[in-house]
């Protein structure tokens, strides 16, 4: 469902992960402010919506560190794995509430694509936490990440901007 960032914005709307806009809306209580002049532009021309899945779930900031246990993001949807937070409580539902809002927003405003901030078990596109809450990475997807893919919207990370 990747493609390359220079073909696939369009002219419709594009969802931006909020902590790359400069929000700061990270479990940590800062953002992740991008200065890429692709969304620069896209800014420009009044077709950026921010979106924090993980705000649209209900968590606050700042937030405990949230890791997906079990499998990927797809598997969260199969009720195969679990989003844990680093305390051992369950966030799966806030999580999933999150995806479904932002899938909401894509639907309703046409948005052509979705450009995610890398290695969060929300907006990971490529890379997520492998669960272990160790700082050690493995591929896949995160939970809003997996359902934006399942319903064919093109959604590329920040790395990818090209
Ligand atoms: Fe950024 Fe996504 Fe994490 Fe929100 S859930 S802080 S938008 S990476």
């Amino acid at each position: 469902m990747r493609e390359s960032a220079g073909d696939d914005s369009g002219y419709g709307k594009v969802l931006v992960s909020a902590c790359l806009l400069g929000e700061a809306v990270r479990y940590d209580g800062k953002a992740k402010t991008s200065d890429h002049p692709r969304l620069m532009q896209w800014i420009k021309e009044g077709r950026v919506i921010s979106f924090c899945p993980e705000m649209a779930g209900g968590l606050g900031v700042p937030r405990p560190r949230c890791e997906i246990v079990g499998g990927l993001g797809e598997d969260v949807w199969e009720g195969r794995a679990r989003v844990m937070d680093e305390h051992g409580k369950d966030r799966t539902e806030a999580f999933r509430v999150g995806a479904q809002e932002a899938l909401e927003v894509c639907q309703r405003e046409g948005v052509t694509c979705v450009v995610l901030k890398e290695n969060s078990p929300s907006c990971g596109t490529h890379r997520i936490a492998d669960g272990t809450f160790s700082g050690i990475r493995r591929s896949g997807q995160g939970v809003t990440m997996a359902l934006l893919r399942r319903h064919g919207i093109t959604v590329i990370s920040d790395e990818e901007l090209g």
